[in-house]
């Protein structure tokens, strides 16, 4: 089959090596000039799988309020005018409820597990080089209360297969020497297996081997629009971005896959699906790394400012926070130097902190947490966006799993897909692929 894949992310590039495996004939557009160029470019590199908890979790509502009242919080709602973004944070609050955060959680794991898997698969076949570290994951706790989350959320995700251990201060520390200079803010600590790598460099060169495999990138190229006769999609209008002549110009397919991140829900509106997903700004900073043996082995993630600090190659990266800001790319310096604060707290001189380069990335974040993959309401038209603070953790299952639902058959895991229940099951002869209780932004 022909498909056009919207979108040169770390989701539409995996997505595009997936299907060109499967055998399809593949073209991806992206006004960018090369793959990875946005959101997915300055990712903390966490493959997330033992800590996939969505933001929406009990307790979020109290910090959501308090960053409304102008108090500092890892998550950042302040007041503007837009009907989408209000109807966004009244869903996210009610997400936060416990049993919603509970079935979230437990979809997103099993994706998670799942996306490993195939990611497992995928650097066999490829022998991608991007920086891969499997040193472990840990989050570390200055709170009772967020130990105490996270030791009944630990539960939750081992019968996922997602498994995680807690450790006590003494342990964390025995584990992580220099989480020592914490001191008695540390509460304690839950750590995993999981890898990490540099997304970018995977979405480039996952690129390069998907076009040697025949998939054609059309780089500095603008979506305009979708053309929808007769209730399909036909084409793609686009837009050249160098040249003289800026011509609009329609690439045709007989099916096309929606992977343009916080830009999806624009291009889906055109033709009637609406999509709830709003930018989440987040913050990296990366510094040159003097004296690795100073650093921390495992990547980690510190619950008290909402950030990561993940080593890739000789640099380390931190990064985080969110912001639901529009498409302001402004960098809060307090921020940044808030993150460089913690990382000097911890590692002292191993790293050259005064030569950091920043960035900002905007997450397509559902309030759920859960991603669009799968069928929209117009028949040909594939959903693969709205992956929010996970894309690099679940791009290889979602990128799989939309090749499986694209050719009739029913992914192998509990997850609530998108779309009209049962279409492509009643071609595979199984059972409807949306799980009970699937939440409600979930429909194309
Ligand atoms: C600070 C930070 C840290 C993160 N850390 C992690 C982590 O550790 N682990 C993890 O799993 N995830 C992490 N994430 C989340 C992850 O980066 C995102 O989920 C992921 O990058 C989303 O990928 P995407 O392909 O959907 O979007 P993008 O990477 O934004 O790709 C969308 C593409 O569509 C193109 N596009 C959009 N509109 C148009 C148009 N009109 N015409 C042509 N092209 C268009 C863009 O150019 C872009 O290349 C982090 C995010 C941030 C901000």
């Amino acid at each position: 089959m022909r498909v056009l894949v919207l979108g040169a992310g770390v989701i539409g590039t995996t997505t595009a090596w997936y299907l060109a495996a499967a055998g399809h004939e593949v073209a991806v557009i992206d006004r960018q000039p090369a793959a990875g160029m946005e959101t997915s470019r300055g990712s903390l590199g966490q493959v997330s799988v033992t800590h996939p908890e969505p933001w929406a979790a009990p307790g979020m509502r109290t910090r959501v309020l308090a960053t409304m009242l102008g108090r500092d919080a890892p998550l950042r709602m302040p007041l503007r005018f837009d009907t989408s973004a209000w109807r966004w944070a009244a869903s996210f609050l009610r997400e936060c409820g416990s049993e919603r955060f509970e079935h979230n959680l437990r979809q997103l794991a099993a994706f998670a597990v799942y996306s490993r898997e195939q990611l497992d698969d995928l650097r066999r076949q490829t022998g991608l080089d991007y920086e891969r570290r499997d040193q472990g994951l840990m989050h570390f706790y200055t709170s009772e209360a967020t130990m105490r989350a996270a030791e009944r959320t630990t539960a939750i995700l081992a019968d996922h297969g997602a498994i995680r251990h807690m450790l006590d201060r003494a342990e964390a520390v025995r584990v992580e020497p220099a989480l020592a200079a914490l001191g008695s803010r540390l509460i304690g600590a839950s750590v995993g297996d999981d890898e990490t790598g540099d997304a970018h460099k995977f979405t480039r060169e996952l690129a390069r081997v998907a076009a040697e495999q025949g998939v054609h990138f059309h780089y500095a190229t603008r979506i305009v629009g979708l053309v929808r006769q007769a209730g399909r999609i036909t084409g793609v209008q686009v837009q050249p971005l160098v040249g003289l002549e800026p011509r609009t110009r329609t690439l045709t397919a007989e099916a096309f896959v929606l992977a343009a991140g916080t830009h999806s829900p624009a291009i889906a509106r055109q033709v009637g699906v609406r999509l709830a997903i709003q930018p989440a700004k987040g913050l990296s900073v990366t510094v040159p790394i003097r004296r690795p043996e100073q650093l921390a082995q495992r990547s980690l993630g510190d619950e008290s400012l909402g950030i990561g600090i993940t080593r890739l190659g000789d640099r380390l990266r931190i990064g985080g926070t969110v912001s639901l800001v529009g498409d302001d790319l402004s960098i809060d310096e307090r921020l940044v130097g808030r993150m460089v604060a913690r990382g000097r707290e911890l590692f002292h001189d191993a790293c050259d902190w005064h030569k950091g380069t920043t960035w900002c990335g905007l997450r397509p974040a559902t309030s759920s947490g859960l991603p669009y993959v799968g069928r929209s309401a117009i028949e040909n038209l594939y959903l693969n966006t709205g992956h929010g603070a996970l894309g690099f953790t679940l791009a290889a299952g979602s990128a799989r799993a939309l090749v499986d639902i694209l050719g009739g058959l029913r992914p192998p895991v509990q997850f609530g897909f998108s779309g009209p229940a049962g279409q492509s099951a009643a071609r595979s002869g199984q059972q409807t692929f949306r799980p009970a209780g699937a939440p409600s932004d979930r429909r194309g």
